[in-house]
């Protein structure tokens, strides 16, 4: 792999009028960054990386896309209650273009700045364009897949199925007006990290994630570090505006098993129900935590109804970027 000198440079001086952040005390120019960590709570760490033809078209706007990197990755701090702190950026690139740069660097430094995140180092690569991002925050209260107990009720955020509606238009196999097209590109493009519901709920529930493959797929993952089943009512579901929208009939089944929403799933003991409800959060209850006990692993441990029966999707799989 060769090097493409001079690139980061780019995104370095673009960044160099931002302020810096809290505890970077020596940022992106040295060897490493110097950072201090908050006085009290704990580091959270995460890291992703986007592939083009995998993750996003290649040919997306390098603004879009650099916002999406970063904010899917915030929520992933917010799904453990962290707050954003710094973050590094790792490029692959297939061949210098100023131009491409520019954009991705002005999409990133509006999404940094937005959520008050520091980019504090970087490197660039020759090869076919991937983006990696490792976020890191700080937290007191994290919050984990781990304490779901029986009993405990089901929580979503806010609505889903927008940007599993909206991939067919983004990917432009379905062709759409203007005001649709926008609003399935910031569907897609401009998840909302729930940092600030994360903040509310931390001291209520006793597990939470971020829904990036589906609730049905994620709330799994919670069942499954925490021992335990889910029984879920589909009708209870929030069903994006645009999914109806744009899906028809099958909303329903985009907002159960459609991904890259970033949305939170939550658990909340039912004793501290009424305290949650006092918030005045768009959070909605959906379902309940059952026994796990005689489940695999791999076993269903979440379970559809609609209408009294057992639901089941209709589509095999999903597809995501
Ligand atoms: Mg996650």
């Amino acid at each position: 792999m060769q090097a493409t000198p001079g690139e980061f440079e780019i995104i370095r001086d673009y960044f160099a009028g931002a302020p810096r952040g809290e505890g970077v005390v020596l940022g992106i120019g040295d060897d490493c960054a110097l950072l201090q960590p908050p006085a009290d709570g704990l580091l959270a760490t995460s890291v992703d990386t986007l592939v083009a033809g995998r993750h996003f078209p290649a040919d997306a706007d390098p603004a879009a896309i650099a916002a999406r990197a970063l904010r899917v990755n915030l929520s992933d701090l917010a799904a453990m209650n962290a707050r954003p702190l710094w973050f590094t950026l790792a490029l692959t690139l297939p061949h210098s273009d100023a131009e491409w740069l520019r954009g991705f660097a002005d999409g990133l430094l509006q999404t940094a700045q937005a959520y008050g995140v520091s980019l504090v180092g970087g490197d660039t690569t020759k090869g076919p364009l991937s983006i990696t991002i490792q976020v890191t925050g700080g937290s007191t209260a994290p919050l984990r897949r781990d304490g779901a107990s029986v009993g405990d009720a089901v929580y979503v955020s806010g609505p889903l199925g927008a940007a599993a509606a909206a991939l067919p238009l983004v990917l432009g196999q379905k062709l759409a007006g203007d005001s649709e097209r926008k609003e399935a590109q910031r569907a897609y493009y401009f998840p909302e990290p729930q940092l600030a519901t994360a903040a509310a709920i931390a001291p209520l529930a006793s597990s939470a994630l971020d829904i990036s493959d589906g609730l049905l797929a994620d709330l799994g993952h919670i069942c499954e570090q925490s021992r335990v089943s889910a029984d879920i009512d589909l009708h209870a579901l929030p069903v994006a505006a645009i999914a109806r929208q744009l899906a028809g009939e099958g909303a329903l089944e985009l907002a159960a098993c459609g991904g890259d929403d970033y949305q939170l799933c939550f658990t909340v003991p039912q004793e501290r129900i009424p305290e949650l409800e006092q918030l005045g959060l768009e959070a909605v209850r959906i379902g309940t935590v059952i026994e796990g006990a005689g489940l695999s692993d791999n076993g269903e441990r979440v379970r559809a109804w609609l209408d009294g029966e057992r639901w089941f999707p209709e589509s095999a799989g999903y597809q995501h970027f």
